[in-house]
């Protein structure tokens, strides 16, 4: 397939520019709302032409693709989270690759971090990710049991809560979507409140390609886009 040099860097201006009028309408600071590039499927050389757009967030699905885009992007400045669900045996590989894991969702992962972490003497960042779809396919936990999932993951001194992550439902209804995004953004005024002594809570990550609008006006700060800015996936 032949790809237009400059289609990626149109897309990312016109994105951009989407999310400045999205906050700015929703009455919200200009910078509040960060771009991921998300760059599951997508080829190194289209990576690398959208980080020399400035952009230096992406965000992978799989522990493996991570790995591997990591030797492709060599000497490019990026930083890269895991945004898929980890497997309990990919964390000795993710510690290596990813700044931050935007799905934690279990405490039997926290702990396995936890172990490996201390081992490498590291700390990592981390977001729980929340099921606010509650549709049985996807990762996540619970909204009823994520504060206190929270609430136990202060004792994991090597994993640093930056936040929340969600995905909301798959659905042309806006306002389900927005009901996904307001729960998410419910469930980190009550963490912030309750657990705000040991953890910051300020990271929002919610909104792709479809429904990026809907998760600014809701309170997103990550916006998480692959499509709009790399074209379908095959
Ligand atoms: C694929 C993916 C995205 C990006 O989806 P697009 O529709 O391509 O914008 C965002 N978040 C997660 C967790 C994903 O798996």
């Amino acid at each position: 397939m032949i790809y237009n040099e400059n289609e990626i860097a149109q897309r990312i201006a016109t994105v951009r520019a989407q999310i400045e009028r999205a906050t700015e309408q929703a009455g919200r600071e200009v910078g509040a709302v960060s771009l991921m590039l998300v760059t599951k499927t997508v080829e190194a050389k289209r990576i690398i032409q959208a980080l020399e757009c400035g952009e230096h967030l992406i965000g992978e699905n799989k522990v493996q693709e991570l790995q591997d885009k990591q030797a492709r992007l060599e000497g490019q400045r990026y930083e890269a989270h895991l945004i898929g669900h980890l497997q309990t045996n990919k964390v000795k590989e993710v510690i290596g690759y990813a700044q931050c894991i935007q799905s934690l969702d279990r405490l039997k992962l926290a702990d396995k971090l936890q172990q490996r972490l201390e081992f490498e003497d590291k700390t990592i960042e981390a977001l729980v990710q929340v099921n606010t779809s509650a549709e049985a396919s996807k990762f996540g936990v619970a909204p009823d049991k994520a504060l206190a999932l929270i609430g136990q993951l202060r004792d994991y001194e090597r994993i640093n809560i930056r936040g929340l992550m969600t995905i909301a439902t798959y659905t042309e209804d806006e306002r389900e979507i927005r009901r996904c995004f307001q729960l998410l953004k419910t469930l980190q005024q009550k963490a912030q409140q309750r657990y705000g002594d040991y953890g910051d809570f300020k990271t929002l990550s919610m909104g792709m390609s479809k429904d990026m609008k809907i998760a600014i006006e809701e309170g997103s700060t990550i916006v998480r886009l692959g499509r709009a800015i790399f074209g379908a996936r095959d």
